[in-house]
């Protein structure tokens, strides 16, 4: 499988099969402080991308030998907003996603376009960034092109939610010394009373960054939702309501640890005794690692081993 990944247990949407639309290479018009994924020059647009029947094919397959996740994720190696076939892809997924629902985590960069409105507004569920309301902090901890403004995205977001129905989720990942301060949430307050969001989750760094920044305390991540109050808030911490144990093959765990490192609770919760000794093995052979960051174990590709 080339472009799905999982299922993962995600703290927020329950378990998720993942669709990474830009697997072979990071693609984002964003270079946050706070990014798992490796340091890339922002672009606007992706070169040479897959076909969507490419990816439909393969979420297809899982779906026939599979239960139903909860959520079907687009998602990508940087912003899947920039897949030029976004649109025919929605309309596919929702002719075979049958009772899971669809989900895309975008940054919020082209919110701001029409054309990407209409197609979001197809989804069940929209997750979209605000990390500051300013552009000043918003470059500081975003990092994007040159030509995107925070203030454009706000537009766009108010925009978006009187175009769509479905669950808009607005996300707030804080960076310590870099937007955590009480004046930027304020800031961010103001934009979201007219942005109007189903929820608001407010996290910080979790797996291990691109850059060296620094997570904030829970006790600070619950004094700042403080000045969330008004709106259906959720601060983001690691949790597991549910358990579940997916057998995923040698493969499936390479491609799915390649996208995103796990941490040892991930693997209680979702892996099969049987994956789990798949896990050990690869460990062993060192084709994966386990490094601790910040007091937390994570399992991660050994990429200088992998030369696919
Ligand atoms: S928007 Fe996402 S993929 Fe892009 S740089 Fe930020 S965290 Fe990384």
């Amino acid at each position: 499988m080339r472009y799905i990944f999982g299922p993962v247990y995600s703290r927020r949407f329950g378990i998720s099969l993942g669709i990474d639309l830009s697997p072979d290479k990071k693609r984002c018009n964003f270079d946050c402080l706070y990014c798992e994924l490796d340091r890339a020059k922002p672009v606007d647009r992706y070169d040479n991308p897959p076909e969507s029947e490419e990816i439909v094919r393969e979420v297809k397959e899982f779906l026939e030998r599979n239960e139903y996740p909860d959520v079907i994720t687009v998602t990508a190696n940087g912003e899947p907003t920039l897949y030029p076939y976004l649109d025919k892809l929605i309309d596919q997924l929702k002719e075979i996603k049958g009772k899971s629902k669809l989900l895309i985590l975008s940054n919020g960069s082209t919110i701001y376009n029409p054309s990407i409105r209409r197609s979001l507004s197809k989804l069940d569920i929209v997750k979209l960034s605000l990390d500051a309301a300013d552009e000043k902090i918003f470059r500081k901890v975003d990092r994007g092109l040159k030509n995107i403004k925070v203030s454009q995205i706000i537009e766009g977001m108010k925009a978006f939610r009187k175009e769509f129905s479905g669950e808009l989720i607005i996300e707030i990942l804080v960076v310590k010394y870099v937007n955590d301060s009480v004046e930027n949430i304020k800031k961010i307050v103001q934009a979201l009373k007219e942005i109007k969001p189903d929820r608001v989750d407010l996290g910080t760094v979790d797996r291990p960054p691109a850059y060296r920044v620094f997570p904030v305390s829970n006790e600070r991540l619950h004094q700042l939702a403080g000045y969330l109050k008004d709106f259906n808030v959720n601060v983001v911490e690691r949790k597991y309501d549910k358990s579940y144990q997916f057998d995923l093959s040698k493969e499936d765990i390479i491609n799915t640890i390649s996208k995103r490192p796990l941490t040892e609770e991930d693997i209680q919760n979702t892996f099969s005794l049987e994956s789990k000794k798949i896990l050990e093995k690869l460990l062993k052979e060192n084709v994966v690692k386990k490094e601790e960051k910040d007091g937390m174990f994570f399992y991660m590709l050994n990429s200088k081993l992998l030369l696919h």
